[in-house]
């Protein structure tokens, strides 16, 4: 069925390429393309400062700059001449191809691949303006993006097919990132940023900011006819910057139009192998995925540190030991705990555990008014009270979850069925009961839960009732705080209707403390710049973000539909990598506040496979990974000597510290609000 499929692709593909290839090169105005005044080229390198001193440590093992080859096309002087040239020096380059090239050559396209080289997207029919007449029947002037974002996914799927791999790296096909005519024209940008790592244009003639420069609008300088000497002078622009240059070239030959000298290419290889250049070459996906990970550390740093300050006298021996976060790292906690009905020796563990891994909570059902009042009249307080009983005895902050839930399926059929007056009045019972009886233990509550997603309140009585609801939660405790909380917005599917639902509320005066964004929806693996772009989408509301509900993999994986128990080893792998990358993007985002899993044992979580623990209570690969990074690589331990001016400082994440000088220890907050910290032990009375 599918090579039949494939077949059919593979056919039309090679048609349509063929047409499109002969009249590439048929047709003179082509030149104009490659036609770019020299002297703009050269006037940015020219003024460049080559005195100026590196960009600090960006880039790995101590490296000056990074330099990626690439090459356009799938032409074949890259199978036949250019790859082996690289392979010899172990030279790992970026190949955007064109799909009916590559397939003249696939088996050797494959090796290639194997051997490290990355594999981009190139589009289908390379389409470019209009202007160049070999393109007009595919012009960009007449793309739609919706056409443009088909295109690139047949391509990838195309590629995937072969290579067994979906490429992460795009070029735009003549460095142009329009489509459309006049005022109706359009970026299609977005859509390399929603489908890619990156996207590198043609002719910029700049490298690129590390620190600076959008992954979708990657810079290249053109390699092709260029000699070595030539090519030196942008590294050596590049390193003084601390840049990343990218090169991009179409041939790889000895001579010939188009065509990136072997010679040079060689001379390249052979330059950036020598380590006193320090130049680290490698393909554009090594170097953009380092950049990612690499700005998300920068940004660690940025928001979630500060400087404490120790006054001591000079010489004295001081040891800074970190005892919790600020952030919120926290966990569900299942009616069990609170209930009693836990087995003893599970019970034993999931309490263990939990103050192993997590230092805040929610409550995963106990609070939900179906579960506390299933019948009317007869409510039960017993399983809150004993959760919080155990919550505050460890110091551990509480969210409650949550005071509505107007999902009709998850309304009370004795709530339903009370006529509009008595409706309200029970809702406003609700409400001030459960805030005035815990007034102070919650440190924030849900208001009326996943409101986009239905809300049997608001149906019943109007778009007001949820200021009511507030206000009657407030009368009850009159600083509770109130949260929104609802789902399928980091996945960007319901961003929008739920960036739109905030703004009505808040228009409508509704007291929104924070945004609560669950967290529930991803499947196997989740896309990091989608979840990016929500964190800073959701930012522009000023109010503080907290990932309320997280399991990964989520409910659209295979593990949810298919009730899969069991993971093995490479799943394990890539769960525990997933888990990491999204905790990084989160706590990297100043506007994160917390992030709470739902769940972490498989005996009481309703996606086992998404806990840190099994059944048996033995640990997975998400639990060390989780650990080291939240207790090693994001935790802060210090020691040293105070000055000649009796003082001693360091950077530290933000939370709860002991500070031994000598032998006289203080427990202290280092506060994200204030940023610093000074802890006087100089000063006796202190
Ligand atoms: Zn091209």
């Amino acid at each position: 069925m599918f090579s039949k499929s494939f077949t059919f692709i593979r056919t039309k593909y090679i048609s349509i390429m063929n047409s499109f290839i002969r009249s590439f090169f048929s047709l003179p105005l082509t030149v104009a393309l490659f036609l770019t005044s020299p002297e703009v080229l050269c006037q940015t390198y020219v003024n460049d400062d080559l005195s100026k001193s590196p960009q600090s440590d960006f880039w790995p093992s101590g490296k000056k700059m990074a330099l990626s080859l690439t090459f356009d096309d799938a032409r074949l002087s890259q199978i036949d001449t250019g790859i082996p040239l690289l392979d010899k020096y172990g030279a790992k380059a970026t190949f955007y191809i064109s799909p009916g090239n590559m397939l003249k050559k696939a088996e050797e396209w494959k090796k290639a691949a194997l051997n490290g080289h990355d594999i981009g997207n190139h589009s289908v029919l390379h389409p470019c303006s209009g202007n160049f007449e070999w393109s007009r029947g595919r012009a960009l002037e007449d793309y739609s993006v919706a056409r443009m974002r088909s295109e690139l996914d047949s391509a990838n799927r195309l590629i995937e097919s072969i290579f067994g791999i979906r490429p992460v790296s795009f070029a735009y096909p003549c460095g142009q990132t329009f489509v459309g005519r006049g005022a109706g024209v359009q970026s299609y940008v977005p859509v390399i940023a929603s489908m890619f790592e990156s996207g590198r244009g043609w002719l910029n003639e700049a490298p690129n900011d590390p620190y600076y420069c959008d992954l979708a609008q990657l810079n290249a300088s053109e390699l092709d006819g260029k000699s070595f000497d030539q090519v030196l002078q942008l590294i050596e622009t590049a390193r003084a910057n601390g840049h990343w240059l990218i090169l991009a070239g179409h041939e790889m030959n000895d001579e010939g139009r188009q065509t990136s000298l072997l010679l040079t290419i060689e001379e390249i290889c052979r330059y950036a192998s020598d380590t006193a250049n320090g130049i680290w070459m490698d393909n554009i996906h090594n170097v953009a995925s380092y950049v990612v990970q690499k700005r998300i550390e920068e940004s660690v740093s940025a928001h979630r540190k500060g400087i404490i300050t120790i006054k001591a006298r000079p010489g004295a021996k001081i040891t800074v030991e970190q005892l919790r976060h600020e952030f919120w790292f926290g966990c569900a906690i299942s009616n069990g705990l609170g209930s009693g009905r836990m087995e003893e020796n599970d019970l034993i563990n999931y309490k263990e555990k939990f103050l192993q891994n997590f230092n805040s909570a929610v409550t995963e059902n106990a609070v939900k008014w179906g579960s506390m009042e299933p019948r009317k009249g007869e409510v039960d307080y017993s399983v809150i009270d004993g959760i919080l009983k155990w919550t505050e005895e460890n110091d551990i902050p509480i969210r409650g979850h949550n005071l509505f839930w107007g999902i009709p399926q998850f309304v009370q059929p004795w709530v339903k069925e009370l006529n509009d007056d008595d409706l309200r009045l029970t809702l406003q019972n609700r409400a001030e009961t459960v805030t005035s009886r815990y007034k102070g233990r919650f440190v924030e509550y849900d208001l009326n839960n996943e409101m986009i997603h239905g809300n049997y309140y608001k149906d019943r009585l109007g778009p007001g009732i949820t200021k009511l609801m507030a206000e009657w939660a407030c009368k009850g405790d009159p600083d509770a705080k109130l949260w929104l909380n609802d789902y399928d917005i980091l996945t960007g599917n319901r961003l929008a209707d739920y960036m739109a639902h905030i703004r009505k509320l808040l228009k409508q005066g509704v007291p929104v403390a924070g945004i609560g964004v669950q967290g529930h929806l991803h499947g196997e693996t989740f896309d990091r710049s989608q979840l990016k772009m929500a964190l800073d989408s959701l930012a522009v509301f000023n109010l503080p973000l907290r990932v309320t509900e997280f399991n990964m993999p989520g409910q659209r994986s295979k593990y949810y539909r298919e009730k899969i128990q069991v993971m093995s080893p490479q799943e394990e792998e890539l769960k525990a990598k997933e888990l990491t990358d999204y905790y990084r993007i989160c706590f990297a985002h100043p506007a994160v506040d917390g992030i709470l899993m739902w769940g972490f044992w498989a005996g009481a979580n309703w996606i086992p496979v998404s806990s840190l623990y099994n059944r048996d209570w033995s640990p997975t690969k998400s639990a060390q990974a989780y650990q080291d990074l939240i207790f090693s690589e994001w935790w802060t331990k210090g020691s040293g000597v105070a000055g000649e001016d009796g003082t001693f400082s360091l950077p530290a994440f933000y939370g709860k510290y002991r500070i031994t000088v000598n032998r006289t220890a203080k427990e202290v907050d280092l506060k994200k609000a204030e940023g610093k910290l000074i802890v006087d032990f100089a000063n006796k009375r202190k």
